[in-house]
């Protein structure tokens, strides 16, 4: 584990960690938070540290629960050339940032229902995985809470719209391949296997730690 009081990065949570299947709680911008392993932090603190995890791990979004806390906030990032949509990108992409996110309780409403498929999706807590086909709508909107506690409105459509509806689903404890035919959870079983028992023994680190900082070791 690193520094308790001001990790650089969090570690992630995997498929099969059972906060990932939480229903998240709404928070706010003034809250002290706990991921677990660490000291309680800001708001903005934990947002920015979730910034700095999905740049390190070249994603396009984080939400809470992916780092441990089940509450109703996420991070997402636009990036100067959408064309390269995949999670899990080579380069550096910390250069390419156009526009970076924290929402805070969002609420999405969808404004085109078409259903786009044409992404390749992926996600942070399932390494590896990458699926044509997941079925979302073209464009939202997003009502949510800013780091001052400021209320705001924005729209968005393809891909960022995709990530946002991703995110938005981690809140509510459904991921991607829940929205994908049983059969492609079934092709990635081996593979699902393998990070559930990563996600296993990462759990067993943790509650050692945990044990060992409360009896103060
Ligand atoms: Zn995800």
């Amino acid at each position: 584990m690193s520094d308790p009081a001001s990790p650089r990065v969090y570690p992630m949570r995997l498929y099969g960690d059972p906060v990932l299947r939480r229903k998240a709680k709404p928070l706010q911008a003034t809250d002290l938070l706990t991921v677990p392993g660490f000291e309680p932090q800001t708001v903005r603190q934990v947002a920015d540290t979730m910034l700095e995890t999905m740049f390190e791990a070249h994603g396009v979004g984080l939400a809470a629960p992916q780092i441990g806390l089940p509450v109703r906030m996420f991070v997402a990032v636009e990036y100067e050339d959408d064309e390269e949509e995949n999670e899990g990108q080579e380069k550096p992409l910390k250069s390419r940032v156009l526009r970076d996110f924290v929402m805070l309780n969002p609420v999405l409403k969808v404004i085109d229902k078409k259903k786009d498929r044409s992404y390749q999706e992926g996600c942070l807590s399932i390494p590896g995985i990458y699926e044509e086909g997941v079925p979302r709508a073209r464009a939202v909107q997003v009502s949510y809470t800013d780091l001052d506690g400021v209320s705001r409105v924005i729209e968005a459509d393809d891909f960022l719209a995709r990530v946002f509806q991703h995110e938005a689903d981690h809140l509510d404890g459904v991921l991607f391949l829940d929205r994908l035919p049983a059969e492609v959870t079934e092709d990635y079983r081996k593979e699902l296997l393998a990070i559930q028992q990563k996600s296993r023994t990462f759990l067993n680190d943790l509650a050692a730690h945990e044990r060992q900082r409360k009896a103060g070791l």
